[in-house]
């Protein structure tokens, strides 16, 4: 029995609200059948193509600041975890509360990333329409070969705002959905936390609140079943587990690509580095049970 924070990925939630229902509904129910096993859980997620999107149709009628995005993102994504968790554990005839926790994360107003834009949100365009953005003063950036995709400032998370809730909850093994699209990020003023122009990554943000609870497993469910140096190339091959050097010497080595896979293995080294007993496992929503095992899945493991 473990403790986990389950990082959900974009596959896991869908492309728009009818994928998003039939994709949260299996999501949940791998999940309901991780937490029978007996782990307690919390669940955070994405929202980069739903905050773009929300984004750019909120600003066709009014206009408003990207942190209200990312609030809104993370209610409707949200509220259609938790009812699928609440159908998925009664299905199951499990007693389990689902508490979801509006997560508000401090980032440092001074950080570099609000001068320097990577985090790539909304979908994808092809590159005469990037053109015209980046002539209107977007920032454009072409996405892992996959097209062209606006990006926005992504400052580091410095702390979840909302712990003690968190902790409660969690400390009573309810299951807690909180953390969504990386929290909305709010710097610290004389009138409270105020919202700032930005996205946390979410791999980032969840990384942190595993380090804040002190729990034993940070998993990351993505569209990969494992992590690959070399990925993409003939040369490719896949890796069951990376000690922290070798993780360390494959992002300096660029086998990462940045805006996916490297905020992962980054959130990995950030949660094991200098501790103890934690564990972080990079895999498939679908092969979640076996890499929980040790079956499947890439494993980086503090020393
Ligand atoms: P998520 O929505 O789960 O955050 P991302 O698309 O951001 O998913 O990141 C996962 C993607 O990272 C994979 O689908 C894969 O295309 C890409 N990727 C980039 N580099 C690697 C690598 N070295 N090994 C495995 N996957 C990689
Ligand atoms: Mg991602």
């Amino acid at each position: 029995m473990a403790k986990i924070v389950i990082a959900l990925g974009g596959n896991a939630l869908g492309n728009d609200l009818k994928e998003q229902d039939s994709a949260l509904t299996h999501s949940a129910t791998i999940i309901a059948s991780l937490i029978k096993q007996g782990h307690d859980v919390l669940i955070t997620h994405g929202n980069g193509p739903q905050v773009g999107k929300i984004h750019q149709v909120m600003n066709t009628q009014m206009e408003i600041p990207l942190y209200v995005s990312v609030a809104m993102s993370q209610g409707y994504i949200g509220f259609d975890l938790t009812r699928k968790l609440q159908h998925a554990f009664s299905s199951l005839g499990m007693n389990v509360p689902v508490d979801y926790v509006l997560t508000m994360v401090e980032v440092d107003a001074d950080d570099p990333a609000f001068q320097h834009p990577t985090k790539p949100i909304g979908g994808f365009m092809d590159e005469a329409t990037a053109a015209i953005l980046i002539k209107e003063g977007i920032p454009v950036v072409e996405d892992s070969g996959r097209g062209y995709r606006r990006v926005v400032a992504s400052p580091k998370p410095k702390h979840i705002t909302n712990l003690a809730s968190i902790q409660d909850a969690l400390k009573q093994h309810h299951v807690v959905v909180c953390a969504g699209g990386g929290g909305i990020p709010v710097v610290s003023s004389e009138q409270g936390y105020v919202g700032v122009e930005a996205v946390i990554d979410k791999d980032s943000a969840s990384a942190l609140l595993a380090k804040e609870l002190d729990v034993d497993v940070l998993f990351i469910l993505t569209a990969v079943e494992k992590v690959a140096v070399y990925y993409g190339t003939p040369q490719q091959q896949w890796l069951s587990s990376m000690s922290i050097e070798e993780t360390k010497r494959f992002i300096s080595e660029g086998h990462f690509a940045p805006g996916s896979m490297l905020p992962k293995v980054e959130a990995a080294l950030s949660f094991v580095s200098g501790a103890k007993n934690k564990t972080t496992i990079i895999t498939l929503l679908d092969k979640a049970s076996e890499a929980l095992k040790g079956e499947t899945g890439t494993r980086i493991v503090s020393d």
